[in-house]
């Protein structure tokens, strides 16, 4: 049986990002990460991938190029926890033992919970930038819309980068207006699951604003739960406050799709999960509420964070130091707010930096009214953000998430 003093399992935005903090906080530390995949992507970069501004080969690196210097990367995925044991059960058959776990696996998209749509995905105008499979698809459907229903799901939450799914109809809705006379024979619709255009309220009001704008046809408690392309048509359940569910048939010409998700069957059948699926761990020290000696971050965790890469960036240091003190046998101080953002692209060129924290309040990293569409915060998410990604991020640069020396 292998035995490391922390096993990471998933080698993500998440597993990288620890990996990289925690060699350089303890050098000699033996770290492993189990990760079967070879390539990792830069996924905030496929909402511009959809949106023509990116290739999806600007947001590959291989997953060798990744990993820190002197941590094993096991080369297999997790089949089986068991926490009282202190084991990871791999898929090859390995029983890798620990002092302490790190769970970072992300989320499941869950594309087989609608009918119709596995096999409609990637073509008739079926797309999505939640998968690196059909990201450059979008980009495609939207270049060769000639006019009718474009429309824009949302998944009930939790699902990962919340505001994804409103981007990238902001951003068709300005390609497709570029051309009068096919925006003259267009509507785009964005049908959300959830009640409102985004959870957090100082953000949402302004997004009302563009919504408005733009003329986008906002259709709010609609769940997609069938897609039939033979008839381009999208189904959905309409829940109102108050109201009987019903069906609603929406025709489509660009159908992009948020898939709903959830944790890992493997996570979410084994002791680590709370009733949700995702790890039962506490919302400020990231630490199992049950196994001390595990913790959880990114997507798979169970806080109830928006789950972003950025949120990684607020969650890292903090597992760090909880992790260090366990394995040293104190208790760590490490305390996470909840800090996640979303770089809410309203248009081409037009960007809300939405940062905030678990109590939903603003938390700009700019001495700047965040509520306010901007240029800088475009060149923020197309050029700085995926900069400070690959070379500060996943390299466990020790910097504050704020950008500006001196604002809290
Ligand atoms: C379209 C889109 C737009 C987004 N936009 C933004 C944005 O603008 N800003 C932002 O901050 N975030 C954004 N995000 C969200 C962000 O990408 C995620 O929150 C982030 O990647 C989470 O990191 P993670 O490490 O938890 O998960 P991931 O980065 O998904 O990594 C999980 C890793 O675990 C591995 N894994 C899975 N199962 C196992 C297993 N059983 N054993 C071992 N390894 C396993 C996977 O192979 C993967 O490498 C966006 C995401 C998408 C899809």
């Amino acid at each position: 049986m292998g035995h490391h003093q922390v096993l990471i399992v998933g080698g993500g935005a998440a597993g990288i990002t620890v990996a990289a903090r925690l060699k350089k906080a303890r050098p000699s530390l033996d770290l492993a990460i189990l990760e079967p995949a070879t390539d990792h992507y830069y996924q905030p970069g496929w909402t511009l991938v959809g949106g023509g501004v990116f290739s999806l080969e600007q947001t590959r690196r291989s997953e060798a190029s990744l990993i820190p210097v002197g941590v094993t990367w096991i080369r297999e995925g997790a089949a089986a926890f068991d926490p009282a044991a202190n084991t990871v059960t791999t898929t090859g058959g390995q029983t890798l033992s620990y002092d302490a776990l790190v769970v970072a696996t992300g989320m499941k998209l869950n594309w087989e919970a609608i009918k119709g749509l596995p096999e409609a995905l990637g073509k008739g105008g079926v797309c999505s930038n939640y998968s690196k499979d059909f990201a450059a698809y979008t980009w495609e459907c939207i270049q060769n819309f000639k006019g009718g229903n474009a429309v824009f799901t949302c998944a009930p939450m939790p699902i990962k980068c919340p505001g994804a799914p409103q981007k990238i109809a902001y951003l068709a809705d300005d390609a497709i207006k570029r051309d009068p006379a096919v925006a003259a024979k267009s509507k785009v619709i964005y049908a959300t699951a959830t009640p409102g255009i985004f959870g957090v309220p100082t953000y949402a009001a302004p997004l009302r604003e563009v919504v408005a704008r733009k003329g986008i046809d906002a259709r709010y408690g609609h769940t997609l739960i069938e897609v039939r392309p033979s008839s381009k048509e999208a189904v959905f359940k309409v829940t109102k406050e108050g109201e009987e569910p019903k069906e609603e048939v929406i025709a489509y010409e660009l159908l992009h799709v948020t898939p709903p998700m959830a944790a890992p069957d493997v996570v979410a059948s084994s002791p680590l999960a709370a009733a949700s699926g995702f790890v039962d761990v506490g919302k400020h020290n990231l630490q199992h509420v049950s196994f001390p000696n595990v913790f959880a971050i990114g997507d798979v965790s169970g806080m109830p964070n928006s789950k972003t890469a950025a949120a990684v960036r607020g969650q890292a240091p903090v597992l760090v130091t909880n992790l260090l003190a366990q394995l040293d046998g104190g208790q760590g101080d490490g305390s996470y707010d909840g800090y996640s953002c979303c770089p809410l692209i309203t248009g081409y060129g037009k960007t809300i930096m939405a940062e905030f924290n678990y109590e939903q309040q603003p938390t700009p990293s700019f001495p700047l009214d965040p509520t306010k569409e901007r240029w800088s915060m475009w060149v923020m998410k197309t050029v700085v953000l995926p900069w400070v990604y690959w070379n500060r991020m996943l390299k466990g640069a020790d910097h504050e998430r704020r950008f500006i020396p001196g604002v809290k």
